[in-house]
């Protein structure tokens, strides 16, 4: 068997389960807990290699199934691989492509082999199965890889969550053997998570992690969750699936979520994050600060000379009024994005960050419930 990716604890919070770690990758130390952000076709919408670096995320998200329809994988080897394409030489994750498929593709036939599915791009067939996902991953060339599971809607048809799980757990097995077929090959040092999937069923949740703990993957994501489940329902499961989990490797909560979502998942013991959140957001004029949202659109700014959050340390805060942002956005100037996704990125990064110092400094709790607070204020005129 292959060595794992190091990961290292290195404080645990007394009152709370919220944990500091490191998760050491081929391009560099994760420092958890962390958000990352989503760059699903190989670039963050709006935001550059050098803005990235600015920005300082531990890990950068991709999507394997954008990209294994375009540019493919091929294309992706002759292009350099997955860092020189992002222009990001930082730690990369990609996920496996099973939610894409289910909540994407045009068509698709399950089987115990993978999954055979119509692109939606241009309807072209394709099919994944759990060591094709591998070797596309691998072959991008990225620092940690995701297995190919099989991704219930929500709410879920309670007959069908059993034979899916054991499915996701089948394609887990496999995924790991071909993982370590790679790394053995040489060429490739990058990590392999497996998901865990169960919907909202405590019991099914269990089985899964109890089988997926008795194999040997660099980390345990939590899957399935916030497609569409109210909040309490999602923290509901966050609670009793994060501990379900092996406590000695990273813990991942998949697609999650709002500020308050992460600061209560991060209390659980969740170490990742990604979420579309803060770049879909800033598209559609929703701004996160550390006041609560703020709509951009909205006249009440048209006047208003402060910035979006007084107390935020990004660029677009640095230079930039409310009143000029409203403009560049009514006015549709392609600029407006890009200054509200760096923004809303550095928010939900920093949150992050100042997570991490507040376990090191063994208050955790008190951060989690300024934050809360301070959120609940509103922005104000
Ligand atoms: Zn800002």
């Amino acid at each position: 068997m292959t060595a794992l990716l190091p990961f290292s604890i290195t404080r645990e919070d007394r009152v709370t389960s919220a944990r500091a770690a490191s998760l050491t990758t081929p391009h560099g130390v994760v420092e958890t807990p962390a958000f990352m952000p989503v760059g699903t076709c190989g670039t963050v919408k709006g935001v550059a290699g050098w803005e990235l670096d600015r920005l300082g995320p531990q890990m950068v998200l991709a999507n394997t199934y954008h990209l294994v329809l375009r540019p493919g994988v091929e294309r992706m080897i002759r292009l350099g691989g997955i860092h020189r394409l992002m222009g990001w030489g930082g730690p990369i994750l990609t996920d496996s492509g099973g939610y894409q498929v289910f909540s994407l593709a045009a068509r698709r036939v399950l089987d115990e082999d993978g999954v055979v599915f119509q692109s939606h791009v241009d309807g072209s067939a394709h099919s994944f199965s759990p060591e094709s996902v591998v070797d596309a991953q691998v072959d991008f060339g990225v620092d940690v890889a995701m297995v190919l599971d099989d991704c219930l809607p929500f709410p879920a048809e309670p007959r069908s969550v059993g034979p899916s799980v054991d499915r996701t757990i089948r394609w887990a097995q496999r995924a790991l053997i071909r993982a370590e077929e790679r790394r053995e090959a040489g060429g490739w040092a990058g990590g392999l998570f497996a998901i865990q999937q169960g919907s909202v069923n405590p019991d099914i949740r269990r089985r899964c992690s109890d089988h997926l703990a008795s194999m040997a993957f660099d980390g345990y994501a939590i899957g399935g969750l916030a497609v569409g489940e109210p909040t309490e329902v999602l923290h509901e499961a966050v609670d009793f699936s994060v501990p379900m989990l092996p406590a000695q490797r990273p813990r991942y909560l998949m697609g999650v979520g709002y500020p308050e979502d992460l600061l209560h998942a991060v209390a659980c013991g969740v170490d990742l994050f990604d979420c579309v959140l803060p770049t879909r957001s800033a598209r559609t004029g929703k701004v996160f600060t550390s006041r609560g949202e703020v709509v951009i659109k909205n006249a009440r700014w048209a006047d208003d000379d402060s910035p979006l959050d007084p107390g935020c340390g990004c660029p677009t805060c640095a230079r930039y009024s409310k009143g000029a942002l409203r403009h560049f956005f009514i006015s549709k100037e392609a600029t407006s994005v890009v200054l509200l996704t760096l923004h809303n990125l550095y928010y939900f990064l920093s949150l992050m960050r100042g997570a991490r110092e507040a376990i090191m400094a063994g208050r955790y709790g008190e951060y989690r419930e300024r934050m809360q607070s301070n959120r609940e204020l509103g922005p104000g005129e």
